[in-house]
């Protein structure tokens, strides 16, 4: 009988040992090297696109249009801006020196960590693996990629490709699941970048204190989206239902996770949502072609205990209905939820949304500030001292006015939590500066020695 080949310790330092001399040999820093990796990705996305769209729709059922537009059409604007800015971010940056240190000239020098590991999450397998995986080669790291064994066909889809599009000598994509990231984590990285729930954030973190080794988590949370009465409500809940059910069926970490409005205006609300989503989806939602199934049978259950619960079951006034043979759950409104019930106390990532009434709008601070920060907020009104009021009271890693999860694709925003919806960030500059160390340089010349800087100090050289 032929024994499995598993991916453990060894190989794991074998691996990082051969990469870290990669590394030193100097390759990854030039800026040809970084040019040419970021060009085949590229080249991947564009070449592969029927097999990502494939592995896509077999792993999640994820539609097509979704596939194109948020995992590789936002890919391949990531490395473009990359390409076209790198030489830019290489570039030391000047700056000013003091008195103390006259004459001198200063600069910041980025330059490469170097064997950098970037664990990433099934739900956009593709674009939350090979995101961070730009910022890390733009920077001129070397890199190993550990896809999630939740969604298996893009994982090993990456496996297969990365190694032809790729220089394998410093970028390395490693498959499995808690045995072999285990084994990864064991080694001393550079940086760890993971993307994925909280809980295993503190395993990482706690493998990365043994090195003191820097981490940036891509953590999620209970995203609010706050809904004015005030609004122009039919955009309001049609770029809510985009964020939520049009991002992988709501299993997504920006998708809106519950709405607040006030008790008045909620009956008109839910109306508009069901008459926007009948539109959407149709009367027969899990026939629907344009919607994600729940990933596996374990978030499917997780789903239906949310909506099982004594405290939940009488308050869908929408959806519900669900098909476990298929993974399908339809997008499900509930409305007045109970603030203590599980849904209202875990991230749901699923097409469930509850909506919690308040007699006054400004009790949603009260509501989204008793639990921790969310990776997003949001809020839609036409008033624009409400908007500057949640701007100056929300915490949350991003703030959307008047939209929801569309921030993701601005290049210019830094992406990432804050609280146990993560620390550090990513996208454009800021993951280049994710995968650089700023070194900081003085230069002086022999020139203007100070003699009142050395020795026998004196009461008057204090004073100069
Ligand atoms: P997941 O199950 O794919 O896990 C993420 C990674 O952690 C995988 O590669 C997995 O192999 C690894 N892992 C799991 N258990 C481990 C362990 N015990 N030790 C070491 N590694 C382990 O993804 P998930 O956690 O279910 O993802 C959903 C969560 O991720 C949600 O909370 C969501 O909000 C968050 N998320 C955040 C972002 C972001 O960009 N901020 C993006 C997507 C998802």
């Amino acid at each position: 009988m032929e024994v499995p080949t598993t991916f453990g310790g060894d190989d794991a330092a074998e691996m990082v040992t051969e990469l870290r001399r990669n590394f030193l040999s100097g390759k990854t820093r030039s800026y040809e090297w970084r040019v040419a990796q970021l060009k085949n990705i590229v080249k991947f996305v564009e070449e592969r696109e029927t097999e990502i769209v494939d592995a896509l729709r077999s792993d999640l059922n994820k539609p097509e249009f979704e596939s194109v537009l948020f995992e590789i059409s936002l890919l391949k604007s990531s490395c473009k801006v990359a390409l076209k800015e790198l030489k830019q971010w290489m570039k030391p940056e000047k700056v000013k020196t003091t008195l103390l240190a006259f004459p001198s000239s200063a600069e910041i020098v980025a330059e490469p960590l170097g064997v950098v590991l970037i664990i990433s999450a099934w739900n956009y397998p593709i674009l939350l693996s090979l995101d961070p995986v730009i910022g890390a080669i733009a920077a001129g790291n070397a890199v190993v990629l550990k896809p999630s064994e939740i969604s298996p066909v893009t994982s090993s889809l990456l496996a297969k490709y990365v190694g032809q599009y790729l220089d394998s000598s410093a970028v390395r994509v490693v498959e499995g699941a808690v045995p072999e990231t285990s084994a990864l984590l064991e080694q001393k990285w550079d940086k760890i970048f993971y993307t994925g729930n909280a809980k295993v954030a503190r395993v990482v973190m706690t493998a990365a204190a043994k090195y003191l080794t820097p981490v940036v988590l891509e953590l999620g949370g209970k995203s609010p989206a706050v809904v004015d009465p005030d609004v122009n409500l039919k955009i309001a809940v049609r770029r809510i239902i985009a964020g939520k059910w049009g991002n992988n069926n709501g299993q997504a970490c920006i998708s809106p996770d519950y709405i607040v409005t006030t008790r008045d205006f909620a009956p008109k609300l839910v109306d508009t949502l069901k008459r926007e989503l009948d539109r959407f989806y149709g009367k027969e939602p899990l026939q629907s072609p344009d919607l994600s199934r729940i990933v596996n049978s374990n978030h499917f259950d997780r789903l239906a205990r949310l909506l099982d619960e004594d405290k939940v079951a009488g308050k869908i006034v929408y959806g519900g209905q669900r098909d476990k043979a298929h993974l399908k759950i339809a997008p499900t409104l509930l409305l007045d939820v109970p603030q203590d019930s599980q849904i209202m106390n875990e991230e749901i990532f699923g097409p469930l949304l509850p909506i919690i009434m308040v007699d006054k709008l400004e009790e949603c601070y009260e509501i989204i500030m008793s639990r921790t920060k969310p990776l997003a907020a949001y809020l839609f009104t036409n008033r624009n001292n409400l908007k500057d009021q949640f701007v100056r009271t929300v915490s949350a890693g991003g703030l959307v006015i008047n939209d929801s999860a569309i921030h993701l694709a601005v290049h210019g925003l830094p992406f990432g939590g804050v609280d146990e919806s993560g620390m550090g960030s990513y996208h454009g500059k800021f993951s280049f500066d994710a995968f650089s160390h700023k070194k900081a340089v003085l230069y002086r010349s022999f020139l203007g020695d100070a003699p009142a800087r050395y020795p026998p100090y004196t009461r008057g050289k204090m004073r100069l």
